[in-house]
């Protein structure tokens, strides 16, 4: 079929489904409608329509089928290579589809396959709840969750994987189905790779207050402030440990006054006092420029953190997992600190996966390969001006390879998809990299929920 026929087939589909919007290139709308957060992402898909609800969205998949037309799927367009726009394709945009209900006992939420992370999180912060989520307001909740979901939580609840309780699908026939066991555990790590997702029932847990903010270490020597905080807080780790409410996260950034690094404090616990204490106690780990760490609100928060981050940019990702920031690991990060491009899109940062998600157990339940504690290293080789984009991109595969030279015994043999530059990466070493033991059973899920392979592009993409 030519696009031509194929616009006119979407057209009847819209005019049978009102409820669903259609937004056809010679739209005013296409361009910003197309827009995903990787601006070099320049692909051109065939149209995108905007379901309404879940029935658009079966009825979308099943026209999709019937036409052999090649379809997309994004929800908050932050997949850090633009993967959810393709050229050609039907991109279905699921963002309208936001809802949250919470159910009797609290203990639990069902949240709908287009909703961001922020409103999620002020929709349960409103009822006194949390659940983890990353720390950047527009990212896609079911993109973030299902494929790891690294975040200001988990230390004290675990990964956005670990949460998924159930969830209904539009399967490859075009049916709104519940996931069984089998699905679910697919879906907790390789994401839409089984049916497009119409709702996730994920666990919610008491928040009724939260503090959190930033403490930056002195930037005069942000080699050696870095240095110094990984050494101190691997002692405080081997002696006295950290508590599960308090999640700490590493960050290196451009800022208007130069380049900074601290680390993003969060403490989920009721106790505030004892947060302060805990504040205090990270903020004395290397010389100090400021804390803003204070009792906040979800909504502030993600509106502090979405500040830091530009709304779209050019390049490309590098990451590993590794064991441990050792002292020769911390004094590469540092040294490639003091030398990262100015651009406010160059970024830093390093989670750490500890807690309930670090343990063998939660591994029955997902596809989600690296249980061991570990530190995920975030390389953002990006860039707002375009024309700095390839300095970036070879800055970040710079410390990646210096990281993995330093110490190769450090590094985990998966990395996390979310974070890993998989354009020109074969799909089967792709699957290797990213799911280790378990990518026999990503390929075996695959096959036999989706043999036809309906689902064809999606992250990751297996053939
Ligand atoms: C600025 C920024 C900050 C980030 N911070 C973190 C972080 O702190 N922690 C972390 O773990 N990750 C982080 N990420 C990575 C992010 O979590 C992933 O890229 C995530 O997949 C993005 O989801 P999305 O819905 O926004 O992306 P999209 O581009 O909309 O979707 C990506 C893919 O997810 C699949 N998908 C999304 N929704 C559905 C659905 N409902 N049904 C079926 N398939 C679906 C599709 O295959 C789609 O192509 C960050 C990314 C960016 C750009």
């Amino acid at each position: 079929m030519t696009d031509t026929t194929q616009l006119t087939a979407l057209e009847a589909l819209v005019a049978s489904h009102p409820t669903i919007r259609l937004t056809p290139p010679s739209s005013p709308d296409f361009p910003a409608a197309r827009q995903v957060w990787n601006a070099g992402r320049l692909a051109q898909p065939l149209a995108i329509v905007h379901p309404q609800s879940p029935a658009d969205v079966a009825a979308v998949v099943q026209h999709a089928r019937a036409h052999a037309l090649p379809f997309s799927v994004r929800s908050g367009g932050h997949n850090l290579e633009g993967l959810s726009i393709v050229d050609g394709a039907l991109l279905i945009d699921l963002r309208a589809l936001a809802a949250v209900t919470v159910a009797a006992d609290r203990q639990s939420a069902t949240v709908q396959g287009g909703i961001l992370q922020h409103e999620l999180a002020s929709k349960l912060w409103a009822d006194g709840l949390g659940t983890p989520t990353g720390t950047i307001p527009d990212v896609g909740y079911i993109g973030w969750a299902t494929y790891g979901g690294y975040g200001a939580f988990s230390s004290h609840w675990g990964l956005g994987a670990d949460q998924i309780l159930a969830a209904t699908i539009v399967n490859p026939e075009g049916d709104i189905v519940p996931a069984d066991e089998h699905t679910l555990q697919g879906i907790r790590g390789a994401g839409g790779l089984f049916g497009i997702i119409l709702d996730l029932t994920i666990k919610v847990y008491p928040l009724p207050s939260l503090l959190a903010g930033a403490i930056m270490f002195d930037p005069t020597d942000i080699a050696q402030s870095l240095i110094t905080y990984n050494a101190a807080y691997q002692t405080l780790l081997d002696t006295e440990g950290i508590p599960p409410q308090l999640t700490l996260q590493q960050i290196a950034f451009n800022s208007p006054h130069g380049r900074l690094f601290g680390v993003i404090f969060t403490w989920s616990g009721p106790d505030l006092e004892e947060g302060k204490r805990w504040s205090d106690k990270i903020a004395s780990l290397a010389p100090l420029l400021m804390s803003t760490v204070a009792p906040t609100t979800i909504p502030e928060w993600f509106a502090g953190n979405g500040a830091l981050v530009p709304k779209s940019e050019y390049g490309a990702p590098a990451t590993h997992n590794i064991r441990s920031v050792t002292p020769a690991v911390a004094e590469v990060i540092g040294r490639n600190l003091a030398i990262m491009p100015a651009d406010p899109g160059t970024m830093f940062s390093i989670h750490q996966l500890r807690g309930p998600s670090a343990q063998s157990e939660s591994s029955a339940h997902s596809v989600f390969a690296a249980r061991e504690p570990h530190f995920l290293l975030e390389i953002l080789g990006f860039v707002t001006e375009e024309k700095n984009q390839g300095e970036a991109e070879r800055w970040a595969a710079r410390l990646a390879k210096e990281v993995q030279e330093v110490d190769a015994g450090n590094v985990l043999p998966t990395a996390y998809i979310s974070l890993f530059k998989t354009q020109g990466v074969p799909a089967e070493e792709l699957l290797n990299k990213v799911y280790g033991d378990k990518a026999a059973l990503v390929r075996e899920l695959k096959e036999r929920f989706d043999p036809q392979n309906v689902f064809a592009l999606t992250v990751p993409a297996l053939k």
